[in-house]
């Protein structure tokens, strides 16, 4: 199951995040952009595949013009409840800080493949094609994400 991960960091608790339970899933497939403010500040963008929301730390944010690749770090898949989460994560709790839903909406795939992931996003602030791709001279879970010139 792979939501191992994401139970396995959170003490439930404590933390207000949802527990690591599987989706039903299987409708029109969303997507969320949360802000962080952990110590290190970030965006998590997250799309929904197989029932949950695999995952990115993206540190610059997703851009919302084409041109510019920011990098994306992999990161564990989430409950589908998280597309919900707002809140504060308790200080000593993995993640620390503010979590705030930046963007939400639908998203039509078109690829997912083990390197290169391709999605037409319907947020309200983002819209448009956009590109996951394996960045493997980086390193193991890096990702780069840019919007496709239309
Ligand atoms: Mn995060």
């Amino acid at each position: 199951m792979s939501l191992q991960e994401y139970s396995k960091k959170r003490a439930f608790s404590k933390t207000p995040e949802p527990r690591g339970a599987g989706g039903e899933g299987g409708g029109v497939p969303l997507f969320v952009v949360q802000e962080h403010h952990s110590s290190h500040h970030h965006f998590d963008f997250r799309l929904e595949h197989e029932g949950v929301l695999a995952s990115w730390a993206v540190p610059k944010g997703v851009p919302e013009s084409p041109g510019e690749k920011r990098l994306a770090v992999r990161t564990e898949d989430h409950p589908l409840a998280y597309a919900d989460f707002e809140g504060s994560i308790p200080e000593g709790e993995y993640g620390a800080g503010e979590v705030k839903i930046w963007d939400r909406g639908t998203f039509v795939l078109n690829t997912w493949e083990a390197d290169r992931i391709e999605v037409i996003l319907q947020g309200n602030r983002l819209n448009g094609r956009y590109l996951l791709v394996r960045f493997k001279r980086a390193g193991e879970n890096d990702w780069l994400l840019f919007r496709a010139k239309e």
